[in-house]
């Protein structure tokens, strides 16, 4: 008699390794497994009840990461920008993420599939003042327009884009070649 293990599989639904296994080793395929689900293949691959968001950049899609089902897409594209420094903040960036839905093939692969870009903007950060009170911004009419407001203190500017509501910073040095000359 004996067990004989291989007889027992298990295969835990909410672990997507799991059922990924089982499909590279036989024991099931994507097709009877959606029937089980009752669900249906996208894109010829199985997503489970339940499938996390892979998140990537749209144009570097090495750095994967994924995102419960819990959030919507654009939340899972959020999360996912946050976790990354794009640029060194002075500006505004608008960074494309790559978001799918995590699937299997049907030779057993993890793979992503229902892929959409979304769009995040990120806004730049307000530079640190050396007051310690921080910036006292201050509307200077002898700039050229690009500068809505400097600092009386550190020297710095700042723009607002009334239309994209996307605000700028500038350092002194480039608020003084700014200044109209007399
Ligand atoms: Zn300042």
């Amino acid at each position: 008699m004996g067990t004989k293990k291989e007889n027992f599989v298990t295969i835990n639904l909410g672990d997507i390794e799991s059922v990924a296994a089982a499909i590279r080793d036989g024991i099931t395929t994507v097709e009877l497994m959606a029937e089980y689900l009752d669900v249906d293949l996208v894109e010829d691959c199985l997503v489970l009840p339940g499938a996390r968001w892979v998140c990537t950049e749209a144009d570097a899609p090495s750095d994967e990461e994924t995102y419960p089902a819990s959030m919507d897409a654009e939340e899972a594209a959020q999360e996912y920008v946050s976790t990354v420094t794009w640029g060194d903040g002075s500006e505004p960036v608008d960074v494309c993420v790559r978001v799918g839905l995590q699937a299997i093939t049907e030779e057993g692969e993890v793979t992503s599939v229902a892929e959409q870009h979304v769009e995040v903007h990120i806004e730049a950060e307000e530079p640190h003042c050396v007051h310690e009170d921080g910036h006292g911004w201050k509307a200077d009419p002898a700039l050229d327009g690009h500068v809505d407001e400097v600092c009386g203190h550190c020297g710095r500017g700042r723009d607002m884009d009334r239309h994209s509501e996307v605000t700028r910073y500038y350092s002194a040095a480039e608020v003084e070649d700014k200044r109209i000359p007399d």
